[in-house]
């Protein structure tokens, strides 16, 4: 319990997290000040606000530390290596993120948190998972970068007329962690673990570390991607609560302990209890750990199809694994897991089908912005004329090109980092047709659909899946995506309408 009253806090950055943390932490009583990097409109607009409330406000210098501050509460995009952070080490000043902050408000009766990370499908695992825990009942949010914020959600639980959780399904991004040094989950899934924002992290050490501080302290699973092994590793390194399991998903068939795939079905070797029943009902489970044990050496308790999923590409079918672990571990019964995956739909631009013209069909993974994603799309069709390119964020594309290429009928290049697209698929596929746009505005999105048009046979896909960035041309992945979407359609109409 902190009595805010006494505490000059400091909260590092306006914006999304910052606002909201020093409305409520002036709210408690505290002294607040908050200090910003940036200058500008927004920032002012936002400033007038706080200082409304009794909150001081120093833009334009975001590396002070002010006096007589106990504690920073910081926006968690703040790289470690700011001189504000090293000012606040020397004095001794602990520094939280937005879910820390969230985490210490909790109340003693708060909803535990089911928490997801990860390089990829943290959104989509986390929206999984919050339908399957509405169809078995539960009261529910997706929170974290998605929906409810997390300091909405623990606030309203103690609230007399706010909204009242059984349990959370929460984003947590490898920054938000790096902040979170308290947080313990009641299970918990690093999904996936590839080299991205490592400029941010210093290191993929680093950054493999805070990802790993999400299964620290769990309490009765740490749920892990049995295809990538760094996940398992960060398992064995955790420190958590007795009687806490490690749990793998697998594509493949699943050993005792673990969820996985037979024959187009979605099982559970490691939750499977004699007591779930085919009605969805479970018995109070009183049977011993040994007990359980033997029964899941024959057992494999079905919980969904493949089909079951949208969309059914094998990098989803392992989020949707690792929601139904989380899911299961909390006791959810079989046929809400079922229910659950059926009833969730994906966000925009992540695999999104947006038309079929000619016996193409055109599919939207905009938000495919780094190598690890677009290669999990790729993975999910084949003959793909493949449209590519934006800002590389330090990636290299051997990798990519070397796992896809089997997929790829050609490749048409925009952006402003194309050239190292272009040159990787030289190097690992000098016979694909590759169209190089050389153009980065916004623009070639149309041209660099009509290419694919042309290139693209029936029966083909022509897959947007930048693996890139999209600020060089488009404000973000969203606006990238709807472009190409505006283009489709476009062609769509030169073809004479639907199909
Ligand atoms: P995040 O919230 O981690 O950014 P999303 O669920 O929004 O993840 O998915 C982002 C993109 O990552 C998707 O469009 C897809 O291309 C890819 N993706 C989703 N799940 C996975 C996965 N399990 N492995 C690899 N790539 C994935």
């Amino acid at each position: 319990e902190v009595n805010w009253k006494d505490r000059h806090v400091t909260v590092a950055g306006l914006g999304v997290s910052g606002v909201p943390a020093a409305r409520v932490l002036r709210g408690f009583g505290a002294r607040v000040t908050v200090v910003n990097d940036g200058d500008d409109e927004r920032a002012r607009a936002q400033a007038a606000e706080l200082e409304a409330l009794g909150a001081t406000v120093r833009l334009g210098d975001g590396d002070t530390l002010p006096e007589g501050t106990d504690l920073i509460v910081t926006a968690p995009g703040w790289k470690p290596a700011k001189p504000l952070f090293r000012a606040a080490a020397e004095a001794g000043v602990p520094v939280w993120g937005d879910v820390e902050l969230a985490w210490r408000l909790r109340g003693p009766d708060a909803a535990p948190w089911l928490a997801v990370t990860g390089t990829n499908g943290k959104t989509t695992t986390v929206q999984m998972l919050a339908s399957i825990l509405e169809a078995a009942g539960l009261r529910t949010a997706a929170v974290g970068n998605i929906g409810v914020s997390l300091l909405d959600a623990v606030l309203a639980e103690q609230r007399e007329d706010g909204d009242q959780y059984d349990v959370l399904a929460v984003e947590l991004s490898s920054y938000q962690l790096h902040w979170a040094p308290s947080v313990r989950a009641h299970s918990a899934v690093v999904l996936n673990l590839a080299p991205d924002h490592l400029d941010w992290h210093g290191s993929m050490a680093a950054y493999a570390a805070d990802k790993g501080r999400i299964y620290e302290g769990n309490r009765i699973a740490c749920v892990y991607n049995v295809a990538d092994p760094a996940t398992e590793d960060l398992v064995r390194e955790a420190d958590v609560e007795e009687g806490c399991r490690a749990v793998g998903f697998t594509l493949g068939t699943p050993a005792p302990g673990q969820l996985g795939v037979v024959e187009g079905i979605l099982v559970d070797r490691a939750f499977a209890s004699p007591d779930d029943t085919e009605d969805g009902s479970r018995s109070q489970p009183e049977r011993s750990p040994a007990e359980l044990a033997r029964y899941r050496r024959t057992h494999a308790q079905e919980l969904a199809e493949i089909g079951d999923v949208t969309p059914a590409a094998p990098h989803n079918i392992a989020n949707a694994l690792a929601a139904a672990a989380l899911a299961r571990a909390f006791g959810v019964r079989p046929r809400a897991v079922r229910d659950g995956l059926r009833a969730f739909t994906p966000d925009a631009h992540r695999i999104a089908h947006v038309a079929d013209v000619g016996g193409v069909a055109y599919v939207d993974d905009s938000k495919a912005t780094n190598t690890h994603a677009a290669e999990a799309s790729l993975a999910a069709y084949e003959n793909i004329v493949w449209i590519a390119g934006g800002l590389a964020k330090g990636a290299t594309f051997d990798e990519l090109v070397l796992a896809s290429v089997k997929h790829l009928r050609a490749a048409v290049l925009m952006g402003a980092d194309r050239a190292l697209i272009r040159e990787a698929l030289a190097r690992h596929a000098p016979d694909l047709p590759v169209v190089d746009l050389e153009r980065t505005d916004t623009g070639a999105m149309a041209e660099a659909v009509r290419e694919a048009a042309g290139l693209a046979r029936p029966g083909d896909t022509v897959l947007l899946a930048p693996a890139c960035a999209s600020m060089d041309m488009f404000v973000n992945y969203g606006r990238r995506g709807e472009a190409f979407a505006e283009a489709v359609r476009d062609l769509e109409a030169a073809h004479g309408g639907a199909e």
